[in-house]
Formats: C-alpha cells, sequence, structure tokens
C-alpha cells in the first residue's frame, strides 16, 4: 500500500489591527518565531509617515529595550539613557519631606529605562518591518467582528474586504473602538497631561525626576540634552496654562520641582493628553484578542503604558507561534492565564499612585512620606520594585 502524502496544515490567517508600537511589534515576534501564520496588518493612518510627527516621549523600561533590539527595532542613537529616578513628593506643609532614588548602578542594570519619541520608535519598527517583509495596508480603516467561532473584518461603514475572515483577528487599535466609558474597568482621574520641554540650570545626567503634588504627578525625563516634561494638570487648569506667557509657566511649574532640577532655563510647552484608567477585565472574546492601549490605557504616572503593551504582544507571539490553527484556543487561553499577574499588579499600581497622591484627607501627605521612606529606608523592597517595573510581574 503506498503511504499517502501527510496533507500540510494551511497556515494561520492573522490579522493586526493597528501598525502602531504593539501591533507592529507583534508581527516582527510572529515572524521571528517562526509561527506559521500568514499575517495582514491594517492601519487607519493614510500613510506609515502620519505618525511619525508625534512628540510624545515615552520612557522605555531596560526590558523593552531588551525586546526591541532584539527585533532590530531599538532606535539606539535616538535613545536617551535613565540611569537614577528621583521620586517625591510636594508637601509644603510638612517637616521632613523624604525621596527615594532608584538607582541603574544599586540594580545592577546599564540603566534603569530609555526615553525615546513615540514617532522615532515607530520609524524604527517601520523599517524593521520592511526587512522583514511586513506589508501594512495603510488608509484602511477596519472593525473587527466575532463570525462562525472566527474572526471577520470590515472596511469603514460596515463595507466587506476582499477576503475578510481571518482564524485570529489582533486587535491592537489602541482603543479606537471601544466607547472608553464601557471598559470595566474605567476612572476619570480629572486631569490632563500638558507635554513639553524643559532645560534646567544643571545638566540631567541620566536623572529622571517624578514629583507628587496635589494636583497630579509631574515628570521630567532625560531627553537629549533637555528634559521632557509630563505635568498634570486639572483640565480647566490645562487649558489656562497654555494661555499664559512662558515666564508665568515657567513660575508655575518652578514652584513645583523639587531642588535637584535647579532653576528652569527655558520651558516649551506643545500639547496636551487627558487621562483616564479604561480597561478590560477579559482582554479576550473567542478569536478576537484586544493588545496594548486597546486592553488598557494607563495614567502615564509610572511610564508603564507600552512597556505593558510590549510585554502582551511578547507573550501572545510565544503563545502562538508554537500553536497550529487546531490548536489555536488553548494557546490563546494560555495566553489569557499568562498575563493576568502583569496586567492586574500594573493596573493596580498604576491606579493607586495616580489617585494616592492626590488625596486631602488629614493625614494623607503624611502617610505618603512615611511610604516613600520606607521605600528609600528598605533597598529589598527597592529592588523588587525595581525589578518588576522594568521585567513585569511574572507568573
Ligand atoms: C502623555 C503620555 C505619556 C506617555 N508616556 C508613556 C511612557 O513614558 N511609557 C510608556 O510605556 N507608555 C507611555 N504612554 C502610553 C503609550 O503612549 C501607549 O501605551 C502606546 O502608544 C500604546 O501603543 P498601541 O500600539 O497599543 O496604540 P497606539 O499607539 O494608539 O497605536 C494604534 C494604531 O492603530 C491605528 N488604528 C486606530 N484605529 C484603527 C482602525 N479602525 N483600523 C486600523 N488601524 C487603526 C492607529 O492609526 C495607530 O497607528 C504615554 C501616553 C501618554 C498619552
Amino acid at each position: 500500500m503506498t503511504e499517502q502524502p501527510a496533507t500540510r496544515a494551511q497556515p494561520m490567517r492573522i490579522a493586526v489591527v493597528g501598525a502602531g508600537p504593539v501591533g507592529l511589534s507583534l508581527a516582527l515576534q510572529l515572524r521571528q518565531l517562526g509561527a506559521d501564520a500568514e499575517l495582514h496588518v491594517f492601519d487607519a493612518q493614510p500613510d506609515g509617515a502620519a505618525a511619525l510627527a508625534d512628540p510624545r516621549v515615552l520612557a522605555l523600561s531596560e526590558g523593552s529595550r531588551q525586546l526591541l533590539h532584539a527585533l532590530g527595532a531599538w532606535p539606539r542613537e535616538a535613545a536617551t539613557a535613565i540611569r537614577r529616578i528621583h521620586v517625591s513628593q510636594c508637601a509644603p506643609g510638612l517637616a521632613s519631606l523624604p525621596r527615594v532614588l532608584l538607582r541603574a548602578d544599586e540594580a545592577g542594570l546599564p540603566a534603569l529605562g530609555y526615553t525615546v519619541r513615540y514617532g522615532e520608535l515607530l520609524g524604527a519598527l517601520q523599517a524593521a518591518a520592511r526587512v522583514a517583509g511586513i506589508d501594512v495596508r495603510y488608509a484602511c480603516p477596519v472593525h473587527a467582528q466575532q463570525h462562525a467561532g472566527a474572526a471577520r473584518l470590515l472596511g469603514q461603514g460596515g463595507a466587506a474586504l476582499e477576503h475578510p475572515d481571518f482564524d485570529l483577528a489582533v486587535l491592537a487599535e489602541g482603543g479606537a473602538f471601544h466607547n472608553q466609558e464601557q471598559r470595566e474597568l474605567h476612572h476619570d482621574y480629572a486631569q490632563t497631561a500638558l507635554v513639553g520641554e524643559v532645560r534646567c540650570e544643571h545638566p540631567h545626567d541620566g536623572l529622571a525626576v517624578e514629583r507628587f503634588t496635589e494636583h497630579g504627578p509631574v515628570a521630567l525625563l532625560p531627553r537629549g540634552a533637555d528634559y521632557a516634561l509630563v505635568w498634570c494638570v486639572p483640565p480647566t487648569q490645562a487649558r489656562t496654562m497654555l494661555e499664559l506667557d512662558v515666564a508665568a509657566q515657567t513660575r508655575a511649574l518652578q514652584e513645583l520641582l523639587p531642588a535637584v532640577c535647579g532653576r528652569i532655563r527655558e520651558l516649551r510647552l506643545f500639547g496636551s493628553y487627558a487621562l483616564g484608567l479604561n480597561a478590560r477585565v477579559r482582554t479576550r472574546r473567542g478569536r478576537l484578542v484586544q493588545l496594548g492601549n486597546a486592553a488598557q490605557t494607563l495614567h502615564p504616572v509610572a511610564g508603564q503604558g507600552l512597556n505593558l503593551g510590549l510585554r502582551d504582544s511578547a507573550a501572545l507571539a510565544r503563545a502562538l507561534a508554537g500553536a497550529s490553527t487546531r490548536q489555536l484556543d488553548s494557546a490563546l487561553l494560555r495566553y489569557d492565564l499568562a498575563r493576568i499577574p502583569d496586567r492586574a499588579a500594573l493596573l493596580g499600581l498604576t491606579d493607586l499612585l495616580a489617585r494616592g497622591f492626590t488625596w486631602r484627607q488629614p493625614g494623607a501627605a503624611a502617610l505618603r512620606a512615611g511610604a516613600l521612606a520606607m521605600l528609600s529606608g528598605c533597598w529589598p523592597l527597592r529592588r523588587a520594585l525595581q525589578q518588576r517595573m522594568v521585567f513585569g510581574w511574572r507568573q
């Protein structure tokens, strides 16, 4: 009897909706891990150049740098290392104001993290995708829905695509599909992030500054020779602040900063972003998986949104790489379970920091000072926190 040749399983058809940093890093990882998958990447932007001008400066952890470097998508020339992080609160009524200094050398790392502009990072990912032969279909806003145990994509206005059916649709569109208030975890922090650039009297020498104020956190991130600024204020104050002249803006910011920065020499505010916590408890419905900001939008207080999204993408790529189409549902279940600790811990920690440092109840400032003093004095606690902020919470 002649043996029948084994029929080769069809490659998995995967749609990635959104060619932002999370969607592109997933596509690249799937390619790198040799997943048996036919990849289709869609983006709503008219072309790949549109988002390269996004001025937002992101702090990426050493863990994210390693991931991006392995994909050939680390914009090394554009990145500035964060070697120390100075954390303190602005509480004028308190006699002693403890501060915490996190240091890369103490943690045995070359850097605690790096800053890079969103546009620079996206440019590096787009270049790596081109090298890997991943085509992105731009000017193609799509919507995904469950269909017959799989996923179907529809074009804008419900129009049918030529080949609309996929084994899996990964939604990495940044949360554009959802009415944010309908997500299970929702909180409006009543804060707006003003972003800009600051030059201070003292060179930063790799120092990042996180200052908690009663209206929201202020972060200075080393960026080239200057600092990138993320200044969280109530929305009405944000509007007023943007209308003030530079001298008045500078005075307002100077009052909030710790002495370690020295005097502000130059300040330029150039944009604002509304802030909220919007997250899903379950990030998957059947063959639709939400990833990155589509799964959770965090307050930028701990600079963790994209770091978490990149870890989501790494876990999903690992789960899919070893699976055939028949094993897809069990691979997705493994992915769901693997992501619970990291997501839960970071959602909780970010929310606690964003809310806890604005509590004005009597004794709250002293309690926060106590927490900072404890962190400052307890190296094992600091080390545990640093490790998790850099590499995430693992199972
Ligand atoms: C002020 C500020 C500071 C921040 N700082 C930090 C930080 O220091 N560190 C950090 O880790 N994170 C930070 N973040 C968060 C970080 O910017 C996000 O987590 C990150 O951009 C999420 O990436 P993403 O790929 O999931 O989504 P996005 O970056 O939003 O990309 C989504 C992509 O999907 C496309 N798209 C949208 N709709 C559709 C559609 N219908 N069809 C097809 N494509 C679509 C869009 O065009 C876009 O290209 C900050 C955010 C803000 C606002």
